[in-house]
Order: structure tokens, then C-alpha cells, then sequence
């Protein structure tokens, strides 16, 4: 109570010196299902979770989860008690027990049954120790015997790889072809580009950040903290950097990876790995289209993943070609420098309103994160639980309605009038571009964009067009569209997206009896689980095919499945004795199977919409159509019956 004029709330102070109207001042930010468990928990007062402040969450993206304004301030009022308490009378913030923990799920959860999610969320909660750390070291199950793995990529998954990995003391080696860690958000330097799933819940379980500067923070911001996570974690030295993998391959004999690397500087090398780790992500090989006379245009043209920094766009004519979800972030900051700005849409998306899409996090809310025990790491559950299942039903197709391609069952049309309603509303004064900016398939086929409302801003300005009549050409000057129309440009911007199905490529990967896979795989990419391939005893994907999610969760949770089930197998080698994994075949077709199956039940697997989602023989490659749950139950642990033990 020190340090601040009455009334002026002070968010420098800790809790111990905050004062009343401080304390008051910060509650207004809270997430009151977050913060009521965190205290409840902290305290061990079951009275700060009354069944009646229960959120409800049946309702679709309501902002407060079913609370009345009422229900909201008493809640606050019951938060501001608890943080008085435990001001005046400070206790070490205690770990509730299972039993307890189940209580606070269940209000969270406004009552639903959580005994199956228990674990999984216990995992994602990390209130104490780290519970998918392994609870193994290879000294103790094979002190004597050689085993390094190669991890190829130092990005968001080779780096949780390599963590969990080294914490079992394996020998670890990993192979960057980049001079930093970050993978992803070391390549993507566009202007705009930031993380579009909130970055509390966008991070490794294992290495919380309470203090994120924005809910959907800057890709410098990402890159820092991937960066910080190696450096605090000491994974740095296990890397080696400006090292790219051009080839693994197979010796049947010893069931061992020779692994071929090249150095920035041509040098070649060798080196041998009982088990490799693939981390090279799905999104990073640029797509660049085959556009007739792509080379013919004589000013700089670029790739969104590869930006050319050295371009000045200050007043120049631009052309951006697509409006996918890296456009869509970069289109703006470049309307604000171009003279001119050409935007080329072939297929318009959906967009989700959000309206913190651009803010930072509030000091109030930093306050409450830093002075609150436990109330980040319920804050990050309380997205996770909001994300987690609740938006698959909207996906799931009804085969009795009949939505004309719109929609695929009637939630899903629930959601896609909500979201041309956000379009009606953002282009009301604009009918022309609603009719073009409106798309007609339905909500989940491609993937959601956010917005703070910057688009239709942006689209509206008058030094930008949006074009979405056919590039036909393009020529020295510009583009050409197939109304014969020439639209000249200096600068040409590619935002078209990666090569997402040619997984593992231009990387060649040779298994037993010299399959190749990529020939095996015939451009159509499949593996059980997303992660072990028939033929390729030891090799393991992350982020492999049908392991990227639509609806539900993000693509950190799914890395840190996929890795403890990889360690999980390690460990099975190791008790065993055994030299290699191979997955049988009979398994691995019918998990593709039953995969291709739950897609084809997916807003993404029915309709005809163009989008990375799918490989050129149609099939969607690289979506998981269940649950969480279920991909978390799955990857729990290997079952070594569906492997061939070598
Ligand atoms: P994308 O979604 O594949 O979009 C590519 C765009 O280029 C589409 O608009 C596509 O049109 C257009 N295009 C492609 N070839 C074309 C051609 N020959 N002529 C005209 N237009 C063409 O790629 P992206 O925007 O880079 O995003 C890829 C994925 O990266 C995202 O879906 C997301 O998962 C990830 N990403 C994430 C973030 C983030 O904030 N976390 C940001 C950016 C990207 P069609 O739609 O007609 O195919």
C-alpha cells in the first residue's frame, strides 16, 4: 500500500504493496474462469468456485463464456477477497491434490465431465513438476550402449524434441540448415507476420511465458522466445547450425541412419544415427506458381517466406498475388508504404473476428499474470479448454443437410452466417467488394483468418484494388489478368503459400531394401500416428502428415504429443534391446484408413474449395479430423504390437 496516490491504481507494485483500487483495477481484466480456479486452488478455498459462476461454454465464442454481468462482478468481488487474504496474510501458494484438481476442472469446464481429459490436462496445466518430462535416463536402461539421434530442424518442434530427448540423456545431435533456432519464425520476416493463435496457448507447456507483450504477439516476439527457450534450456551447443540434410539412408545391416549433411560452405560430411528425428515443418518450402512468364517480370519480385528486406516499396506500384493467411497479415503494413497496391484474390476466406487481434495485454492483466500464483498457467489452460474440442462439432458434416456447398450441417451454417454477417458489417458501405470478398464454401475448408477489422480497411483504401478476375500472365511490367486487362506493377509479392504435401522434401530418404520414400509415397504422404513409416525402422516425423489441426488446439500441443511418443519408443529400444522399430503395414493402412475416413466427415474433406489441406490426388493430408484427447491418448505410449521389433 505504498508508493501510489490514493485512487491512482500503481501496476509497479507487487501484491504484498498493491493497494485496494489496484487490486480492483486489475480484476476488471481478468478472465474470471481463470482466475476464480487459480485462487481456489492456491488457497485451497473451495468457496471461491461457487457452482452458480460456473461459465457456460455451449455457447459458440461467447466473449464471457455464458456470464452475466452480475455473475462477472461477483466473481471479481469474491477475486478481490481472496487477493486481500493473501496480501495481508501472504501463504506460499500451495498444489492442489487430483481430487481437488478435478473439482477446479469441473467448474472451468461450467460442470462437464473432465475424468477423461484429467491427465491430459493436469499436463497442460504444469502447475508443479513437468509431467510428460521422461521419467527414464538411457544410463540406467543401457549404460553401455551407443545411441545418438539425429533431429534435423532447430524449430519449434526440433527444439521440444531435443529438450526431451537430452532430458534422457540420449545422445543428441541437431542439424539446422539456418544460423539460428526458430525455425518458422526465423524465415517469416514479412512485415504484419505474427502469430494467429493466442500466444499463451502458442508455447510449449514446458516453458511458460506469463509475460507475452501482446495476445497474438509479433514474430520477432516468437523468435525471441524460441530463441530464449534454447538458450535457458542449453540446447544451443547440441545444435549445429548452417548444417542442411540432403539425405538419410538406411544400412539393413546395422539398422543404423548414415546421414548425409552439406555445410554452407559445401563441405560433406557423414555421420551415423540410431534413430532420427524429421522437425523440418510442413510450411517452409515456398510455393512459387507456375504463373506463364513468372520470369519474364523485369522489376524485384519476392516470396512472403523469403521477403527481400533490400526492396524499398516506399511509392512504388505493388503487386501481392494471394490472400491466404501470410497475405492477409502482410497486405496492410504494405497498403501503408506502396504508392499503389494490386491485390490478386482467387479464393476469398473466412475471416474470425477478433477484436484484440492487434493489442497488447493490458497492464492490469500483466499485473494479475505476474502477482497471481498459478493464474497464467490457468489462463492458458482456459484457452486450451475453450479451444480444445468445442469448435469440431461446427466442422463435422451432417450427411442429411443440405447446405448447397455452404455449409455442412446446420451449426456450420450457424457459424458461416456469423461470419458473412462480421463481412456485411465490415463492407457495408462497400457492396461490390462484399460480393467478391465473400466466400462460398463452407466455414472450415480453408483455413480462418483473424481480424481486428483491418481488412475491409485496408481493401477500401483508394490506392488499393482488389483484382479477382484470373491472372492470365505475367509480363516485364506487370500482371495480366485473363480480361486482357495489363496491370503494371514494380514490385511483384508472392503470397502463395508453401509446398505443404511434398513432405521431407528436397530431402532424400532411402529405408530397407533401398525405398525410396518419396517414390513409395507417390506425392501422397502418409504415416501412422503422423510419425513412423512402414520401411523406415527408426525414422520419426514431427509435424508429419495428418497431424495439423483445423478446429482445435495448436500445433505446439500436437509437437509435444508426437515427442513423448518418439521418447516413448526410444525407451521401448532401449529396455528391449532391440535395434529398430519398423510399424507394420496392416497397422499403419488402417490407421490411414480410419484417418481418411474422419476427414471425409470434415467440412475440409467434402468440399471442392482449393487449399493446402489437400495433396494433388485430393486426399487432405494433412489434417487430424479427431479429437485432442484422442491424439494425446494415442501417443501416450508406443504399443510395441504394431511394430516389427528388429
Ligand atoms: P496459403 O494459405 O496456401 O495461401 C496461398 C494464397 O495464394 C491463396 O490465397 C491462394 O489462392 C493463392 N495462390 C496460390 N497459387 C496461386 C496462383 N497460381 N494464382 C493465384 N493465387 C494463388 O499460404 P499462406 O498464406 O502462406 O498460409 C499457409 C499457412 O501457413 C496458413 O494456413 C497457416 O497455417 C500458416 N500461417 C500461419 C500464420 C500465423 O499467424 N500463425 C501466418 C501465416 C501463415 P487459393 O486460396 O485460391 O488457393
Amino acid at each position: 500500500m505504498i508508493g501510489n496516490h490514493a485512487g491512482v491504481p500503481n501496476f509497479d507494485a507487487d501484491l504484498d504493496s498493491a493497494d485496494d483500487d489496484t487490486l480492483r483495477a486489475a480484476l476488471e481484466h481478468a478472465e474470471v474462469p481463470a482466475l476464480l480456479p487459480a485462487l481456489a486452488g492456491g488457497l485451497g478455498d473451495p468457496a471461491l468456485i461457487p457452482g452458480h459462476l460456473r461459465p457456460d461454454l455451449s455457447v459458440m465464442m461467447d466473449p464471457t463464456a455464458g456470464l452475466s454481468y452480475q455473475q462477472l462482478a461477483e466473481g471479481r468481488a469474491l477475486a478481490l477477497g481472496a487477493l486481500q487474504r493473501l496480501r495481508d496474510d501472504p501463504v506460499a501458494p500451495r498444489e492442489p491434490d487430483v481430487d481437488e484438481l478435478r473439482t477446479l476442472l469441473e467448474f472451468a469446464s461450467g460442470g462437464a465431465p473432465v475424468e477423461e481429459y484429467l491427465e491430459l490436462l493436469r499436463e497442460e496445466l504444469a502447475l508443479g513438476e513437468d509431467l510428460r518430462a521422461p521419467v527414464w535416463r538411457k544410463d540406467a536402461l543401457a549404460p553401455e550402449r551407443p545411441f545418438r539421434v539425429a533431429v534435423i530442424g532447430a524449430g519449434m518442434s526440433g527444439l521440444a524434441a531435443a529438450h526431451r530427448l537430452r532430458q534422457a540423456g540420449l545422445d543428441v545431435v541437431v542439424l539446422e540448415k539456418n544460423h539460428d533456432v526458430g525455425g518458422t519464425w526465423l524465415e517469416n520476416s514479412y512485415p504484419g507476420c505474427r502469430v494467429d493463435v493466442s500466444n499463451h496457448f502458442y508455447s510449449y507447456s514446458f516453458a511458460p511465458k506469463p509475460d507475452w507483450p501482446e495476445h497474438f504477439s509479433s514474430q520477432e516476439v516468437l523468435l525471441e522466445y524460441f530463441s530464449r527457450v534454447a538458450d535457458d534450456l542449453g540446447l544451443r551447443p547440441l545444435v549445429r547450425f548452417g548444417t542442411e540434410v540432403t539425405a538419410i539412408q538406411l544400412d539393413d545391416a546395422t539398422m543404423t541412419w548414415n546421414v548425409d549433411l552439406v555445410a554452407d560452405d559445401g563441405t560433406e560430411e557423414r555421420l551415423e544415427a540410431h534413430a532420427v528425428v524429421s522437425a523440418v515443418g510442413q510450411l517452409n518450402r515456398p510455393n512459387l506458381p507456375d504463373i506463364l512468364g513468372v520470369e519474364r517480370f523485369e522489376g524485384p519480385a519476392f516470396h512472403s517466406a523469403r521477403w527481400d528486406h533490400d526492396v524499398a516499396l516506399a511509392g512504388k506500384r505493388v503487386a501481392v498475388i494471394g490472400t491466404g493467411a501470410s497475405a492477409a497479415q502482410f497486405i496492410p503494413p504494405v497498403a501503408d508504404q506502396a504508392g499503389h497496391l494490386t491485390v490478386f484474390q482467387r479464393t476469398p476466406a473466412w475471416f474470425i473476428p477478433t477484436p484484440d487481434y492487434h493489442d497488447p495485454v493490458s497492464p492490469e492483466a500483466q499485473w494479475l499474470f505476474r502477482n497471481v500464483p498459478g493464474y497464467a498457467n490457468w489462463y492458458r489452460f482456459w484457452i486450451f479448454w475453450r479451444n480444445v474440442e468445442g469448435l469440431l462439432p461446427a466442422a463435422t458434416v451432417d450427411p442429411d443437410w443440405d447446405g448447397e456447398g455452404r455449409s455442412v450441417s446446420q451449426v456450420n451454417e450457424l457459424v458461416r452466417q456469423l461470419l458473412a454477417g462480421y463481412l456485411q458489417a465490415e463492407m457495408a458501405d462497400a457492396p461490390e467488394l462484399l460480393d467478391v470478398a465473400t466466400p462460398d464454401y463452407p466455414p472450415f475448408a480453408k483455413r480462418f483468418i483473424r481480424d481486428n477489422g483491418i481488412w475491409a480497411r485496408t481493401l477500401r483504401r483508394d490506392d488499393v484494388d482488389l483484382v479477382t478476375d484470373r491472372i492470365a500472365e505475367i509480363t516485364a511490367e506487370g500482371v495480366r489478368t485473363t480480361d486482357g486487362t495489363l496491370h503494371p506493377v514494380d514490385v511483384i509479392i508472392y503470397g502463395t503459400g508453401f509446398k505443404a504435401s511434398d513432405f521431407l522434401t528436397p530431402m532424400k530418404v532411402v529405408g530397407r531394401g533401398g525405398v525410396d520414400l518419396h517414390e513409395r509415397w507417390g506425392g501422397d504422404a502418409r504415416a501412422y500416428l503422423g510419425i513412423t513409416l512402414p520401411g523406415f525402422p527408426n525414422l520419426f516425423l514431427l509435424y508429419g502428415p495428418n497431424t495439423n489441426i483445423v478446429a482445435n488446439g495448436s500445433i505446439t500441443y500436437f509437437s509435444e504429443c508426437e515427442v513423448h511418443y518418439v521418447v516413448g519408443c526410444l525407451r521401448r529400444l532401449l529396455e528391449t534391446g532391440a535395434r529398430a522399430i519398423d510399424p507394420l503395414p496392416e497397422v499403419h493402412d488402417a490407421y490411414n484408413a480410419r484417418v481418411d475416413a474422419g476427414n471425409a466427415q470434415m467440412a475440409w474433406g467434402v468440399s471442392s474449395v482449393n487449399s493446402w489441406y489437400k495433396n494433388a490426388t485430393g486426399r487432405s493430408a494433412q489434417n487430424w479430423p479427431f479429437t485432442l484427447l484422442e491424439y494425446w491418448q494415442q501417443t501416450r505410449q508406443p504399443d510395441l504390437d504394431d511394430y516389427e521389433v528388429l
